[in-house]
């Protein structure tokens, strides 16, 4: 076991590492430099519904499994159970269908009238959706506190506030951390920090080309209890938060999103989405309250990028679908640093190794 870990950032991914570490019995410091993170912005669907290819959907299928298995540790802020999606239509849903039920995928199709039984204030169903029980969404900031207090009461000490510049090494070695406020040794160092991670891996020579993948996440004024599931449509997907308000990315299909900028004021695109929301809900008295804008941290090909890279000690984690993938994420990252790759993380993290960028 390494004798010091700096996880650096205390997003969703450092938080998880963190968390199944100090379950381990490691000496871990997380350091953060409380800059905004994709955790507080993110529509947090815990999904395997969106995918590119197999590999991509049995690790997204792990994610949803591994969120099962922190279940029985720690009290996950679940807020919606079971998603509903009908974002492709006429063929394009049916070859969705097929490679799913091909995947082995928990789905079942149904129609207009169990639409209705499921989500009555959605006027005009589809004729059909695919209904996807086991997917959930989360409250990412509360787990995130959560993951952090438990590792903290398992030892681990936080830094916050904490802006870290670069890598320190001696030989092939990785020795610690420089900072705004000095240096801190340390023999293993996580990298978590979502979209800094970029430059800060290119301060020691190692280039992790990422993605602009900027998102606008809108919060209405809360309304009565009306949504239970996750909601994707062609025109809108959204939840219901437990405080009342309807939680809604301001881009139809925000995660195949492929803008690179945000061609449009916040405030015009909220004003659409709430069109298009009232179309769907018309008897909710919904006015948009809140719209948060944060960059999704993507590699260039989308994919996460996780796994040693550079100096030896030295470790990357960083991905979209971050919450999707975060539990088996945390479990992967705690066994690769304390006992090194394991047959269930090379198979499982084969295809989204830095290497593949060349590092
Ligand atoms: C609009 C939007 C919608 C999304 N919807 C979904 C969804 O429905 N489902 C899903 O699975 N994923 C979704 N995502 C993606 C998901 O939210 C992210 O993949 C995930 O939150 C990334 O977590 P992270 O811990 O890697 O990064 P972050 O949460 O961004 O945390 C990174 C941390 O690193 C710190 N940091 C950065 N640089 C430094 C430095 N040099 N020194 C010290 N600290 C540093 C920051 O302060 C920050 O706290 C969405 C993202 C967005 C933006």
């Amino acid at each position: 076991m390494p004798q010091k870990i700096i996880i650096v950032g205390g997003g969703i991914i450092g938080a998880m590492a963190a968390y199944r570490l100090t379950q381990q019995g490691a000496n871990v410091t997380v350091v953060d430099a409380g800059h905004a993170r994709a955790t507080d912005a993110s529509f947090s669907w815990i999904n395997a519904s969106f995918f590119t290819d197999d590999a991509y959907f049995r690790l997204r299928t792990e994610g949803i499994t591994a969120f099962g298995r922190l279940g029985n540790t720690l009290d996950v802020p679940v807020t919606s159970h079971g998603s509903i999606v009908w974002e492709d239509e006429g063929p394009a849903f049916d070859r969705q269908l097929h490679r799913l039920n091909r995947l082995g995928a928990d789905v079942r199709v149904i129609d207009g009238q169990a639409i209705t039984a499921l989500e009555s204030a959605i006027m005009q169903p589809p004729e059909r959706a695919m209904f996807f029980p086991s997917e959930i969404a989360v409250d990412s900031t509360a787990l995130v506190t959560s993951l952090l207090a438990a590792a903290s009461a398992a030892g681990a000490r936080m830094l916050s506030g904490v802006f870290v510049q670069g890598v320190t090494q001696t030989g092939d070695r990785v020795t610690g951390i420089t900072t705004s406020v000095g240096a801190i040794p340390a023999d293993q160092v996580i990298v978590a920090t979502g979209v800094g991670t970029q430059v800060l891996l290119a301060g020691i020579g190692l280039s992790l080309p990422m993605l602009k993948r900027p998102g606008l996440m809108m919060r209405t004024r809360p309304i009565a209890q009306t949504i239970r599931h996750i909601i994707a449509s062609p025109t809108q997907e959204f939840r219901q938060l437990p405080n009342g308000a309807i939680l809604a990315p301001v881009s139809a299909g925000h995660q195949a999103d492929t803008s690179s900028e945000i061609m449009r004021p916040p405030d015009v695109l909220a004003d659409a989405a709430i069109i298009r929301l009232r179309a769907m809900l018309p008897d909710a008295d919904l006015e948009w309250d809140q719209v948060m804008l944060a960059d999704r941290p993507m590699p260039q090909d989308g994919l996460p990028a996780v796994g040693a890279i550079g100096p030896a000690g030295l470790y990357v984690a960083t991905m979209h679908s971050g919450i999707t993938l975060a539990a088996i994420m945390g479990e992967l990252i705690m066994t690769e640093v304390l006992d090194g790759v394991s047959a269930k993380s090379a198979d499982l993290l084969a295809a989204y190794r830095p290497k593949r960028f060349g590092v």
